[in-house]
């Protein structure tokens, strides 16, 4: 089986907007028949770090918002916090980030929600259907909550996966903070005894009460790896190590990707590939892109319009600018592990929309 993604490339005249591509896109893909009036859709997209400038463009936006008011929908724009220490590490940071960074009120009239609590606390149990390495994932509550999801993802490279599209987006953008330490770490969080000024201040924030402190904090085994620390300290004296093999994180993602993709069921994926730089848009700065602009995709398969993202990414520069910007890994080992749990296609049907 395959299926379906839809393409419209960049080239455009005079007179055709892009976002009027999106538009199309979006048609096609059959968003009136799978968001309906009064549902409360989350919006997900990433925000990009202060300082980025490669991160999705705003008013790409504007077709998807029109649209879901156009059929009644309450939509609301929405990301999750971050695990390591950055401005959008928890979400009184990440909602002055999103606004200095062109999503606020005033430009979008959409309202932002922060999607896992104040400090990436807040997270609700999605089953990951034929999980091998999980049966639940810990996806952000008010993300999992939503009536409807909509996912936009700019699609670029990534340093610990290859490339980050739909999804990383769904995945590790929809996780909580627990939920990233769970992909990102096999161990609990260390303590840097040069940073830490045992303030005792991640002690409070540790309900599992795996922090001790004399000297500096340390963390014992009752540690359940909620991460809640981390964003706790003043000193940024706590972190994890980020140990797990590329290829192991590309399964895990797949995995999270797979039980937030079921829990809704019929969702759309539009892909801006635009500005594809080597790394993800958490950087608070960017190098040159890879490739030209390419265009817009859009799907309801997360695994397809990625796996079509990816390959027309390497036909158009003529070889794989991924595995050439991060040798230590293999981009396609997602493709892998969704087709041996069952999860999208990896076959798709590419249709040109002009
Ligand atoms: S990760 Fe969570 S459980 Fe572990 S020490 Fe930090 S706050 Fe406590
Ligand atoms: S919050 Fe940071 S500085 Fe304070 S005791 Fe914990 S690790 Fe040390």
């Amino acid at each position: 089986m395959s299926a379906k993604v839809y393409y419209s490339s960049m080239k455009c005249n005079m007179n055709q907007s892009p976002l009027n591509k999106i538009k199309k896109l979006i048609n096609k893909c059959g968003i009136t028949d799978i968001y309906g009036k009064n549902d409360i859709t989350a919006v997900k997209l990433h925000f990009g770090e202060y300082g980025n400038t490669a991160f999705l463009r705003p008013v790409y936006l504007r077709p998807v918002l029109e649209t879901l008011n156009r059929i009644g929908a309450k939509p609301f724009l929405t990301d999750t916090n971050t695990l390591y220490i950055g401005m959008r590490t928890n979400s009184v940071d990440h909602l002055h980030n999103a606004v200095l960074n062109g999503f606020g009120y005033s430009t979008l009239q959409t309202p932002i929600i922060i999607a896992d609590g104040l400090k990436g606390e807040s997270y609700t149990n999605l089953e990951v259907p034929n999980g091998e390495i999980y049966k639940s994932a810990k996806i952000a509550s008010v993300i999992a909550n939503a009536d409807k999801l909509f996912v936009i993802n700019h699609f670029k490279g990534h340093e610990m996966t290859g490339f980050g599209g739909a999804m990383k987006n769904l995945a590790m953008g929809c996780a909580s903070r627990a939920g990233k330490n769970e992909m990102h770490s096999s161990v609990r969080p260390t303590v840097d005894p040069e940073k830490c000024t045992a303030c005792g201040r991640c002690k409070m924030a540790c309900d599992a009460g795996a922090i001790t402190i004399s000297k500096h904090a340390s963390i014992n085994d009752k540690c359940v790896g909620c991460a809640m620390c981390i964003s706790a300290c003043p000193k940024h004296a706590v972190d994890v190590d980020y140990n797990v093999a590329c290829d192991t994180l590309q399964q895990k993602i797949v995995e999270y990707a797979a039980a937030v993709h079921s829990h809704f069921k019929e969702v759309v994926y539009v892909s801006v590939l635009t500005s594809i730089v080597p790394a993800c848009d958490c950087h608070g700065g960017n190098d040159a892109p890879l490739i030209h602009d390419l265009g817009f995709m859009a799907s309801t398969d997360p695994v397809a319009i990625d796996k079509a993202s990816y390959d027309l990414v390497v036909k158009t520069a003529g070889k794989d600018v991924f595995q050439e910007a991060w040798p230590h890994l293999n981009p396609q080992d997602s493709f892998a592990h969704a087709k041996k749990i069952g999860f999208g296609n990896t076959e798709y049907e590419l249709e040109i929309i002009k």
